[in-house]
């Protein structure tokens, strides 16, 4: 297994406020991913504009900034065998109504504009997200106990 694919997972400002950081975190360490960066912050609409600048024109656009600077967010980097897909599937489809049961925003979440969670959408994504949103040094390696048979205990 390749342990290497990295994806980068936000927990928006909806979700901490509603004290959910936690469990979503608790769904991908469940899962067997490893943690590798974390960060609490207050995300500037430069920032934001740069994260979503495939959106910029959306009628949403507005909202999605209003929503997203709000309040914190909580940004995290998270490495394991083909984790970018498996990350886009546990958090489920963009709107919530729409969304299998047992993904993060069904749980969660009931309106695509309040969806609690950010997962990258490809490899390309991962790691331009990742470098929009850390430093370098600020992303760990480690060793999982684990990791050297490929298997969670
Ligand atoms: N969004 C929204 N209204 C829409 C579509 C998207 O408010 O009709 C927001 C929502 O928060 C979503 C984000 O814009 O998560 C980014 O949209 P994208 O299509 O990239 O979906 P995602 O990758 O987050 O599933």
């Amino acid at each position: 297994m390749i342990w290497s694919e990295r994806t980068f997972i936000a927990v928006k400002p909806d979700g901490v406020q509603r004290r959910l950081v936690g469990q979503v975190i608790h769904r991908f360490e469940r899962r067997g991913f490893k943690l590798v960066g974390l960060k609490l912050l207050q995300v500037s609409k430069n920032l934001l504009s740069q994260h979503y600048c495939q959106l910029t024109k959306k009628p949403f656009y507005p909202d999605l900034v209003e929503y997203m600077t709000s309040g914190p967010v909580v940004a995290m980097v998270w490495e394991g065998p083909n984790i970018v897909q498996t990350c886009r599937m546990m958090v489920g489809h963009t709107n919530p109504a729409e969304a299998h049961a047992g993904t993060i925003r069904a749980d969660f979440s009931l309106h695509v504009s309040r969806n609690v969670v950010h997962a990258s959408d490809s490899l390309e994504g991962a790691q331009r997200e990742i470098m929009l949103w850390f430093d370098g040094h600020d992303l760990l390696k480690w060793d999982c106990i684990d990791q050297s048979c490929g298997f969670k205990y």
